[in-house]
């Protein structure tokens, strides 16, 4: 079963829309409180172009810890799934996603997982190139490849709001570089983890992106396989165990679809096989997730039969 009119999505997003007033928008990073948290709206994209979007259609979100999953793509693609996995876990952890807990109980400081903020952090530091810059346009490059769309950038406040107050992050990046799964700068990872946070675009380009993970890595649109097929299954593996946090688990109960969520409130799923899904509804729950966009996915989910269980 699959969305088949635009009428039809917008009753959901009516639905899941009164869900906002029970959380707030992201304050610990300042620039991201400038959005109208009762704002909802969701894109729906399937491998033959076809797409719906409805609610507060065309605004833009930054991609915050969607991100996670496109660096993890690419750092597996330049180094190599053995050396990444040398250095971050494969293990969900039950602790908030800015947790410094385990760094310290867990031998040998390797952080848990990839979708954490400490995993991520170093999931980073391992994109190749010779420069910040570099580095980043070889993200900007990946994403516009997932997209079809090379006008994709970073939001410059959002990126030195969150450089200026990332007080956890940068802890987190020192305790690793005591156990050397850093090496680099800590201010030089954070300015590209910042940036890379910070990658801004709408509803649509997130469904489209999880419509190439969905896809198995291949962009239906440019017709180009971006990812090995192996990339993005780990990666939508990751999705499922991890994408949603120390939720995770409820997720994959309520919903069953790999998606990745982050703090601007933001989520993108990939249905494998059949669509891509961009939401963004900047309240969030105590977890750090969108409250109205997990309610709009759990109905989405048992209207067309989303569930891969
Ligand atoms: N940029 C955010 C941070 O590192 C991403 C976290 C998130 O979206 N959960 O704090």
């Amino acid at each position: 079963m699959q969305c088949q009119s635009q009428p039809e999505l917008e009753q959901l997003v009516a639905e899941a829309r009164g869900y906002a007033r029970l959380g707030k928008a992201a304050d610990y990073i300042p620039a991201l409180q400038k959005v109208d948290p009762e704002l909802l709206s969701v894109s729906l994209f399937y491998p033959d172009g076809c797409h719906f979007t409805a609610g507060d259609g065309n605004q833009k979100l930054t991609l915050q810890s969607i991100s996670k999953v496109i660096t993890l793509a690419l750092a597996i693609m330049d180094r190599g799934a053995e050396y990444v996995f040398e250095r971050v876990g494969q293990e969900p952890t039950g602790d908030p996603f800015n947790s410094i807990a385990k760094l310290e109980t867990i031998n040998p400081s390797k952080p848990l997982n990839p979708m954490i903020n400490a995993g991520a952090l170093a999931i980073t530091s391992m994109i190749k190139g010779n420069s910040i810059k570099e580095r980043l346009d070889r993200i900007l490059d990946f994403i516009h490849d997932l997209t079809g769309n090379s006008a994709v950038s970073y939001n410059a406040e959002v990126a030195s709001s969150e450089f200026e107050t990332s007080h956890l992050n940068r802890a987190l990046c020192y305790f690793m570089k005591q156990s050397k799964v850093i090496n680099e700068d800590v201010e030089e990872l954070m300015e590209l983890y910042s940036k890379q946070c910070s990658i801004e675009m709408d509803c649509l380009a997130l469904a489209e992106m999880g419509c190439v993970f969905a896809m198995d890595g291949f962009n239906t649109e440019t017709e180009k396989q971006v990812m090995p097929r192996d990339v993005a299954r780990i990666c939508k593996t990751f999705m499922i165990t991890c994408g949603m946090y120390n939720a995770s688990g409820e997720f994959a109960i309520n919903v069953g679809i790999p998606a990745k969520s982050g703090v601007s409130g933001g989520i993108m799923a990939a249905v494998p096989g059949k669509c891509g899904i961009g939401v963004f509804g900047a309240a969030l729950d105590e977890k750090g997730n969108s409250l109205a966009g997990l309610k709009l996915l759990e109905m989405m989910s048992r209207k067309y039969s989303l569930s891969m269980f």
